[in-house]
């Protein structure tokens, strides 16, 4: 089976072909993977613009797709399927991609696959592992941080979530004060490696509550407050901000990890894995705070290599590859949807 993966939601325009040989072993072949990432284009705003976005993704598009066909060595006509990213976004951005992946799909007969963005960050270990139902997924990316129970395809239980920034919105929010650039994540953690995480005694908001929900505005507001206090800032202040920041966020996402495994039972049984996906996953830091704890309760840890965290084509090809196996196929009239929760609450599962 092989799928074409178009990613448009965001700024990152992208295109894929995953593969998954006949059989029963885990786990998917990524035959292309091609990304553009629009970064230069928003940097002088310090954040994406809809607009701007949503042009850039018309110009590359066609291209984009004409290449991932032909580094994968393959043309339309032998596809099983077309995936696109239908939600959530930015609706300009979307539509270029479901508008066009729905022209491929007519013109070749093939089913089309309209993939929530978010069920491909959440199933995109399953590409690169092979990992078994049901785990816990801490998801957590520039617009949402939510730690679910993934019982299957299209089966997403949610056990907890932020109640207003994001992580990765944190990360950029913070790298933008103090005058890094973006997006933050990467900045920040690269200027942490060289920080002194005991410098400033931020707070761990929420931990400790019974909810694995997250909090993370009053952290920043308090890394704000502490900058202001020293500026001007030396670069080794920035560092020691951001060290300090991190290792905040270390602490909330373990504690916070720690809960929705204690929940977890109730509503899946027992986990095959911790697994963390979106972009944040790329934080080393974070990675080995899992890695560890996964460890201490007996469980593996997965995280897909760094490329496959961030946004990308291949994972909208992996879930539409998941979810034609499993039956779901969708039609011409898949509406682009700016927001699409994907997990339902844990009360209703
Ligand atoms: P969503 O998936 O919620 O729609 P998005 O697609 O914009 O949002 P991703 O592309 O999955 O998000 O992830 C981008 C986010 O990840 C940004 O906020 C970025 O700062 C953050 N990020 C990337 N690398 C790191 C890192 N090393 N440490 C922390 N955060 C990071
Ligand atoms: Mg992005
Ligand atoms: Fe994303």
């Amino acid at each position: 089976m092989k799928i074409l993966g178009i990613e448009t939601t965001c700024d990152e325009t992208a295109a894929a072909v995953v593969a998954k040989p006949d059989g029963d072993e885990p786990g998917g072949q990524i035959l292309s993977n091609e990304v553009l990432s629009q970064i230069a284009e928003h940097a002088a705003y310090g954040g994406v613009v809809p607009e701007i976005a949503a042009r850039a993704h018309v110009e590359v598009l066609d291209r984009l797709i004409e290449r991932a066909l032909d580094k994968a060595g393959t043309t339309l006509a032998e596809l099983d399927g077309i995936a696109v990213a239908a939600g959530p976004g930015l609706i300009g951005g979307v539509l270029v991609g479901l508008v066009t992946a729905k022209a491929l799909a007519l013109v070749s007969r093939k089913p089309l696959l309209a993939i929530n963005h978010l069920e491909a960050h959440a199933l995109t270990p399953r590409l690169t592992d092979g990992v078994a139902f049901p785990y816990l997924l801490l998801l957590a990316s520039g617009g949402h941080t939510q730690l679910v129970a993934v019982r299957g395809v299209g089966d997403y239980v949610r056990l907890g979530g932020t109640i207003d920034d994001a992580i990765g919105e944190a990360f950029d929010k913070i790298a933008k004060l103090l005058g890094l650039g973006y997006p933050g994540g990467p900045e920040v953690e690269r200027m942490a490696e060289a920080g002194n995480p005991e410098r400033f005694a931020l707070p761990r908001p929420m931990l400790g509550r019974r909810e694995a929900d997250f909090s993370l505005s009053g952290l920043k507001t308090a890394l704000r407050i502490e900058a202001e206090k020293i500026a001007p800032l030396a670069r080794a202040d920035v560092a020691d901000l951001c060290a300090s920041f991190q290792a905040a966020v270390v602490d909330v996402v373990a504690d916070r990890v720690r809960v929705a495994l204690r929940g977890f039972d109730a509503v899946a049984g027992q986990p095959t894995a911790l697994v963390a996906s979106g972009g944040v996953a790329a934080n080393g830091a974070i990675r080995r705070a899992l890695a560890a704890q996964a460890g201490q309760v007996g469980l593996s840890f997965v995280a897909p290599p760094l490329p496959l965290c961030g946004d990308n084509g291949a994972m909208i090809a992996w879930a539409g590859l998941e979810r034609l196996r499993a039956g779901f196929v969708d039609d011409l009239t898949a509406p682009a949807r700016a927001r699409w929760p994907f997990a339902v609450a844990a009360t209703a599962a």
